[in-house]
């Protein structure tokens, strides 16, 4: 696993995570490294998940980084990051609009982040059927409602087939 620690491990506050979000963001956020966006703008994730299968930690899995609206304290949460530079447009619509060849991540993505998933959610018991997309957080938020519907990630492009397929060789 190629992975670098990066920004404040020891932040945030001890959490006992019950489930897993998957998340996703652009590699770069307005000509901005999505590390660099992040860490100036306060916005969390456990990890990042680079095009290349890079993989940056952010924060100790056995602490809060504000990823996901109101289960911070609950679950843990990393970003796969859409290839290219993207502003919030090109983001969204990464997210919402299926392509037509739907692989907008990387394989070597698919594999760093199959094998985090696997490793987190064994080290803090966390079973297969307790890995979820963020936009079904949202919609738990408001029952029956998209609560905030600018939470689309990780999206009709993103291939669990081959996320899973990498998390059970490491689970
Ligand atoms: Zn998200």
């Amino acid at each position: 696993m190629n992975q670098v620690w990066k920004g404040n491990a020891q932040g945030g506050r001890p959490i006992t995570p019950k489930f897993a979000v998957v998340h996703a963001a652009g590699e770069k956020i307005g000509g901005v490294d999505a590390f660099e966006f992040f860490d100036k703008n306060g916005i969390g994730a456990h990890a990042l998940f680079y095009p290349d299968g890079t993989i940056v930690r952010m924060r100790d899995t056995r602490r809060s980084i504000g990823q996901a609206l109101n289960h911070n304290s609950t679950s843990i949460g990393a970003e796969f990051l859409v290839p290219g530079d993207h502003n919030w447009d090109s983001f969204v619509k990464a997210m919402k609009v299926p392509a037509k060849e739907n692989n907008i991540f990387t394989d070597a993505q698919y594999e760093a982040g199959g094998a985090w998933y696997a490793m987190v959610c064994k080290e803090h018991n966390i079973t297969p059927d307790q890995i979820i997309s963020h936009e079904w957080v949202d919609r738990l938020e408001i029952p029956g409602k998209s609560a905030r519907k600018e939470k689309e990630d990780p999206g009709v492009n993103f291939r669990w087939d081959k996320f899973y397929a990498a998390f059970y060789k490491h689970y």
